[in-house]
């Protein structure tokens, strides 16, 4: 991959003859593939520049994607200046985190109502496609895109590209989960364990280093990191090349190059080979895969897709807090999301209602009288069902704990005093989000590698449509009365179709996969209504386009025994098979059996 920085300013852009050097532009950074997807990260002033760039290469019609951290103004505000997107023709794809109220599209158009500036979002000439998206990956090309939740006082995502064999991350802005590690000291645990497995191995870690320790302890609560975490957080995952960023408005070159000093020193101190330097205007990053070397892939739980409206109302959240004031608090920041609170004075009662009837999140105060917020969470943890284990848990503390006794109690987050209500409103949000939009992945077969090495043998992924399989998806088609059919062949991270009958793309990622589920099953699988099986309900591809409702795959079991995939059928009704069309998908089966061994013609 190829990166390059066009701004790397913090919070307000700061042109002036002390920033020549690392630059004044607010937050943008290009990425390409070596086949040239190309990927802008965020869109702050620097992104006017790499437009003019674009411009000027003439490549017409320009394709391109978009990935926003967060609509903070120094990370949008050169979206109306970007030239790219007045050019009909072009097609641009928009990412960026789902929220509550107004649509992705409704916060861009707002920098541009005609108040603040002459053009409205209306006018633009590319097609732009607004995706808002939650924890998960999902594709770009051939670029695997992985985003994960940042600690800010806005929903804001960091983002995992991979490909060619490299991985970079841009973790823009964010704050260390536990305060006591802005130091860049102490045990990493918890949640920054989290932010680090995100970070694992990558070539090049893109890094807010917004302050330094000695600055932080104004600073708590501002959703920025300090240098010296940053550091400590990608050494602990195995970087090899962090670029500090997102450089604070009030800093010099000369500033910058003394806080990169300084961490250089303590990264080399520690033993640690990984390069570190402070991201400059107009650097290019080139990435290259190491020949020996296997880049740890992140297996994400869920894929990002648009979560249903609804799954995100409706939703109640127990809170167990006995100070009056916090109370205020907590029903202020959740109600704005017209979600419904219980507030429970003691942990006895929040227990009962928790155990009593389903819950979304359970908020609680760590002093609470009686039974204490940590020994609340290990009740819950120990007498809730099966599938109230993942139930998110935060326990709001007075002061900083190790994160590590919090483990132990099954705290999903502390939440640390003091703290602004939209600090407050943005984690319970990000954990409601992250619950609201799982649905269950397939798992790995036992046999996988076995599996893939079969299917890889047969030679047929990404081979061009051939028409002994075309001709069985139109007649499964036909014979079944449903607009899709298909002949799938789950990979190791996408299921990939043979033929299709059916207006459909040549691939999906495998987690938002049915047919994942028929190969680790070996067996027939019939959903009647996907919205109406809690495995498929929140599937991206039940919520989006296009709409699956109905789906039945036949298993296709090779003599050796590897179930390589389905032929399957999908519609957008619900629908049932009877034991006669079953015997007939069965037939159809081991007719696409039948020519997948037939050597090629
Ligand atoms: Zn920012
Ligand atoms: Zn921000």
């Amino acid at each position: 991959m190829f990166v390059r920085f066009w701004g790397t300013r913090g919070s307000i852009a700061t042109p002036g003859e002390d920033t020549i050097r690392y630059g004044g532009n607010t937050s943008c950074i290009e990425v390409q593939s070596e086949s040239g997807t190309l990927i802008l990260i965020d869109c702050g002033t620097g992104v006017r520049r790499l437009g003019d760039r674009l411009m000027a290469e003439g490549r017409r019609p320009l394709r391109g994607h978009l990935l926003i951290s967060h609509t903070h103004w120094d990370h949008i505000q050169g979206l109306p200046f970007f030239t790219p997107l007045f050019v009909p023709g072009n097609e641009w794809d928009i990412y960026a985190p789902q929220g509550f109220e107004a649509s992705l599209e409704d916060t861009l158009a707002g920098q541009m109502q005609y108040t603040y500036f002459p053009i409205t979002l209306g006018d633009l000439g590319a097609t732009i496609r607004y995706h808002e998206i939650v924890e998960g990956s999902f594709r770009v090309g051939d670029i695997r895109v992985t985003a994960q939740y940042l600690n800010h006082p806005a929903l804001t995502l960091g983002y995992r590209l991979e490909a060619d064999g490299t991985a970079v991350v841009y973790a823009c802005d964010h704050e260390p989960h536990s305060r006591a590690l802005a130091g860049g000291d102490g045990d990493i645990d918890g949640n920054d364990r989290r932010h680090a497995e995100f970070l694992a191995s990558a070539d090049l870690v893109i890094h807010d280093a917004q302050y330094t320790a000695a600055e932080y302890e104004g600073k708590k609560g501002w959703g920025h990191s300090t240098a010296e975490y940053a550091a400590e957080v990608a050494r602990s995952a195995g970087v090899h090349r962090l670029a500090l960023t997102h450089h604070d408005p009030r800093r010099d070159d000369d500033a910058v190059d003394r806080i990169v000093a300084a961490i250089r020193q303590r990264v080399t101190d520690s033993g640690s080979a990984m390069e570190v330097f402070g991201a400059a205007e107009g650097q290019v990053v080139e990435l290259h895969a190491a020949p020996d070397r296997h880049l740890q892939l992140l297996t994400g739980e869920v894929a990002a897709a648009p979560p249903q409206a609804s799954a995100l109302f409706e939703r109640t959240v127990v809170v167990g807090v006995a100070d009056p004031q916090l109370a205020a608090t907590l029903r202020e920041a959740i109600a704005a999301d017209r979600i419904h609170a219980i507030v429970e004075t003691d942990g006895e009662g929040v227990l009962a209602r928790v155990l009593e009837a389903p819950a979304s999140l359970v908020i609680l105060q760590e002093d609470l009288p009686g039974m204490d917020g940590p020994a609340v969470c290990r009740a819950i943890r120990s007498r809730a069902a099966k599938e109230e284990d993942d139930l998110p848990i935060i326990v709001v503390a007075n002061r900083e704990r190790k994160a590590a006794a919090g483990d132990a109690d099954g705290v999903s987050d502390w939440l640390v005093k003091p703290f602004s209500t939209a600090y407050l409103r943005t984690r319970a949000r990000s954990w409601l989000l992250r619950t609201a939009c799982r649905w269950e992945k397939a798992p790995l077969p036992p046999d996988e590698e076995k599996r893939l090495a079969a299917l890889h043998k047969l030679a047929i992924l990404d081979t061009p449509p051939e028409e002994r399989f075309d001709r069985l998806t139109r007649l499964a088609a036909a014979i079944f009365d449903v607009p899709t059919a298909l002949v799938s062949l789950v990979d190791r991270d996408r299921q990939w179709f043979k033929a299709g009958y059916g207006d459909l793309p040549r691939e999906t990622p495998r987690e938002e996969s049915f047919c994942a589920h028929a190969v680790v099953n070996r067996a027939p699988l019939v959903v009647p209504d996907a919205m109406d099986d809690d495995r498929f309900a929140d599937n991206p591809t039940v919520t989006g386009e296009p709409r699956v409702r109905f789906y039945a795959g036949q298993p296709l079991i090779l003599p050796d025994g590897a179930c390589v995939g389905t032929v399957c059928l999908v519609d957008t009704r619900p629908r049932e098979l009877d034991e006669r069309q079953k015997g007939l998908l069965a037939d159809l089966g081991e007719l696409v059996r039948r020519e997948l061994l037939l050597p090629k013609a």
